[in-house]
């Protein structure tokens, strides 16, 4: 007897969830890699799925929020406690104005972001890092990790 295609696909998916559930940890360690090394297409093709599976993404979502309630509501009286308070901070406010200056050039092209950090050289898209806020435009462009260490040892 021949399989119909909708069996193969049954099949397909069975194995596939069985070797998952066997190489769990390996599995999460994979896929995190994969996210990181892919973060674009993995974030494209996460939006077609949620595209085609709304109410797929329903389910899934009120279910994950049915079982996390209390956490959640922790959560976001935590994270809404905290932007407040951020907020609030006449520092935010400078930050967040050089930042948002600096995009703003980069959008319309009339600042050019390098395609490498100005300390290591390592080739990435990086970050403006300001000095002094007061100053927008005056920024190094530094890696995720040298932009981290810059930060760090401010403190
Ligand atoms: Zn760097
Ligand atoms: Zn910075």
């Amino acid at each position: 007897m021949k399989q119909t295609e909708e069996e193969k696909r049954v099949k397909a998916r069975q194995r596939t969830k069985e070797w998952r559930e066997n190489n769990l940890e390996k599995e999460k360690a994979n896929c995190k890699r994969y996210r990181e090394e892919n973060k674009e297409r993995v974030l494209q093709r996460h939006k077609e799925w949620v595209e085609k599976n709304p109410d797929r993404i329903c389910e899934i979502a009120k279910d994950w929020r049915e079982r996390n309630k209390e956490k959640i509501a922790e959560k976001n009286r935590k994270y809404a406690q905290r932007e407040k308070e951020l907020r609030d901070t006449e520092e935010y406010k400078i930050k967040n104005r050089a930042r948002k200056a600096l995009m703003a050039r980069i959008k319309r092209g009339t600042l050019i972001r390098p395609f490498n950090c100005d300390i290591c050289k390592k080739e990435c898209v990086p970050d403006g890092h300001h000095e002094d806020y007061s100053k927008p435009f005056e920024v190094r462009w530094l890696c995720k990790e040298c932009h981290g260490k810059k930060h760090r040892k401010r403190k």
